[in-house]
């Protein structure tokens, strides 16, 4: 079989490669770090800078298809490349400023914001939005990083500080019932499918648990969610598998954030589902027909192993039917992701 390239050698590379090689695909992993998830179980690896645009074209020049775990690849190298979902779906989710006002042209609800790029912004913004709010970094946040909220206008200035003075996005605080998201797939010949909406509940800002199917009002909002995600998808003409998160507002769904990869919230389809995110993420970038998306059982729950947590690996093989996870870190540190468990019940 043909060669994935792979930027990005973390454990959402590693579940993708291990997909690959259950259809024939050898694995190229492009990373900076050292040794990680995803280059243990592939074929080769380049290490190197995601910026470094003559670097990045020789990895691509040795592979058949390029496609990105790590959501922070910087776009101008990628220019020209074959990368799948393309750059420009990259180039959006990169930017929550820019994701947000993409969506509401779409039509879908957000959360109010205001671009942030100073004390004196952030203060105006604070006047429009009022509080409680939240002020997030518009790039490279993740796990809650790069976020402070704000309770009283007076909070302005410690939180300013607190992210660092980067360009930033006030959000208004949505109050909600559920959080929830929507996979979806979008195959090379534009065919959509979407696996069951995925009702998430995080913890200290770090996704801890996801269940299917959906009850409630995760159930009652999930076909306006996936309509939004699927003119997402279509708006982007994207190819491969799309994450996008929502909170359950009064109204109907709020578009919180979107992935252009596969996604911690779909790790539940390795087992829970007919066909899984990452191996239909690799049926699209390759061209081929995308699988069955439906559930494997008649409910299925996937648990965070964060930190600490992995060290409860022996009980959870004991129990016989867990599906357990673990990403082969070294390292545990605390809200670091070392593995996940899946449970189906019958
Ligand atoms: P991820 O690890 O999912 O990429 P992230 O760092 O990009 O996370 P967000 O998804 O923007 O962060 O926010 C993390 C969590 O904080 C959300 O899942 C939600 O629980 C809460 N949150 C974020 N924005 C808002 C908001 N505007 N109103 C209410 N809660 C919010
Ligand atoms: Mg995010
Ligand atoms: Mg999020």
């Amino acid at each position: 079989g043909a060669t994935i390239g792979i930027l990005g050698g973390g454990q959402l590379g590693r579940m993708l490669a291990m997909a690959a090689a259950n259809l024939g695909y050898r694995s190229h992993i492009y990373a900076p770090g050292e040794s990680g998830p995803a280059t243990e179980v592939s074929a080769r690896w380049t290490k190197g800078a995601y910026d470094d645009a003559a670097a990045v074209a020789a990895f691509a020049a040795q592979v058949a298809i390029v496609t990105y775990e790590f959501e922070n690849v910087g776009v101008a190298a990628l220019a020209g490349l074959p990368v799948l979902p393309s750059p420009a779906a990259l180039d959006v989710a990169q930017d929550r400023l820019a994701e947000k006002r993409f969506v509401a042209g779409l039509g879908g609800t957000t959360a109010p914001f205001r671009a942030v790029d100073s004390l004196a912004d952030l203060e105006a913004a604070l006047a429009g939005i009022g509080t409680p709010a939240i002020l997030k970094t518009r790039r490279f946040g993740y796990d809650g990083k790069g976020q402070a909220r704000l309770m009283d206008t007076a909070d302005a200035a410690a939180a300013w500080g607190s992210i660092g003075g980067q360009p930033a996005i006030l959000e208004g605080f949505v109050r909600f019932d559920a959080e929830f998201s929507i996979i979806a797939a979008r195959g090379a010949d534009g065919a959509i499918v979407y696996w069951d909406a995925c009702t998430n509940v995080h913890d200290a800002g770090i996704l801890a648990r996801t269940t299917v199917p959906a009850t409630g009002v995760v159930a009652e909002q999930a076909e306006a969610a996936r309509a939004l995600t699927g003119r997402i998808a279509e708006a982007l003409d994207y190819v491969g598998v799309l994450a996008v998160e929502y909170f359950c507002g009064v109204d109907g769904p709020v578009f919180n954030e979107m992935a252009p990869r596969v996604h911690n919230s779909g790790h539940w389809t390795s087992e829970g589902a007919i066909t899984s995110q990452f191996e239909n993420h690799i049926r699209a970038i390759c061209g081929l027909p995308l699988g069955d998306t439906a559930l494997a059982a008649r409910a299925v729950t996937m648990d965070n192993l964060v930190g600490d947590q992995a060290d409860a690996w022996p009980a959870i093989l004991a129990e016989g039917k867990a599906h357990l996870h673990l990403y082969g870190k070294t390292e545990s540190r605390p809200g670091r992701k070392m593995g996940h468990v899946t449970r189906l019940e019958f």
